[in-house]
């Protein structure tokens, strides 16, 4: 049986900044951030199932994703913890959405925190392949399976 990818796309607005850095990243900004998710597996080959030629539903990829990611990342602000002004802030109500990471909010960082979340809530027949992170038009960052292992 032939294996097939099957990709997702989500889109959400996030801030963050990077503590300390030599770059106009060190000043609290935002991006429209772009995450485009992919897992392998064999379709579904059971005739009378109604998910009979389906990888995964779709609809169970999005829900993880929206889930663990998207609705906490979205519209929050994303700062490395070791940011000593948080602490001034954090009781502020804009504030509130504030996520401290034991790391600085790159895209690589951030891409490697999101394939985690995923890992833990994919089901077993399939496997998390590709995983891609665009910060700007421009720039993105991307996971391989391959790569790794
Ligand atoms: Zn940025």
């Amino acid at each position: 049986m032939s294996k097939i990818r099957i990709s997702k796309e989500f889109h959400f607005e996030m801030a963050h900044v990077l503590d300390g850095y030599d770059g106009l990243c060190a000043y609290v900004h935002g991006h429209s951030y772009f995450l485009i998710v992919s897992v392998l597996g064999e379709p579904n080959n059971d005739i009378n199932s109604p998910k009979n030629g389906m990888v995964m539903d779709f609809g169970v990829l999005k829900d993880i994703v929206n889930k663990d990611i998207i609705n906490i990342f979205d519209h929050s602000l994303v700062v490395n913890q070791k940011a000593n002004w948080i602490e001034k802030v954090q009781n502020i109500d804009s504030f509130s959405r504030i996520i401290k990471l034991p790391f600085q909010p790159t895209s690589e960082n951030l891409l490697l925190h999101f394939i985690d979340i995923i890992n833990k809530q994919l089901p077993n027949d399939v496997k998390l392949v590709h995983a891609l992170l665009k910060e700007t038009n421009s720039s993105y960052a991307e996971w391989f399976y391959q790569d790794n292992f």
